[in-house]
């Protein structure tokens, strides 16, 4: 997904791919999951759960916490998004459907909470390989690292 909020042709393209990838694990997206997955492809930076909550009641207005959060072990589980818990933040995956071999690399600011995430393929396998080697096995399926910001840097 783009960094800023998306086109409406780009969200329909993101929710189609979204669909394929749920089908070809052979999971369906339901109305519900969807329209989680839609506000948080809204919401490039990502929403905390219970504000995600008030967006999903004024389209459903008998939501609950469980609804949403069912709806969103589904959407982690499918690789299709992610908990930053130093942001205290879900997001939706910036390569559209994370592979369940590599876990996610994160920047989270402290300053401004901005959570950036990281296609570096060459710097996962380091880290996985270095851990590996110790006899350890990532615990986690997001690694996040504390990090300032460019804008806060500056
Ligand atoms: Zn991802
Ligand atoms: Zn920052």
């Amino acid at each position: 997904m783009p960094k800023s909020t998306p086109t409406p042709k780009q969200l329909q393209k993101a929710i189609d791919l979204a669909e394929a990838a749920c089908l070809s694990a052979g999971a369906v997206l339901t109305p519900t999951r969807r329209l989680v997955l839609e506000l948080l492809y809204r919401a490039p930076q990502g929403l905390k759960a219970y504000d995600l909550l008030d967006q999903v009641k004024t389209v459903k207005a008998g939501a609950t916490p469980p609804t949403v959060y069912r709806a969103l072990d589904f959407l982690t589980a499918q690789g299709l998004v992610h908990k930053i818990s130093k942001a205290n933040v879900f997001r939706a995956c910036a390569q559209g459907c994370h592979a369940h071999a590599h876990p996610g690399l994160f920047l989270v600011c402290p300053k401004c909470s901005g959570v950036e995430e990281l296609d570096d393929d060459v710097a996962t396998h380091a880290l996985l390989q270095s851990l590996g080697q110790r006899g350890y096995t990532i615990a986690a399926e997001e690694i996040e690292v504390s990090a300032l910001c460019p804008a806060c840097r500056a």
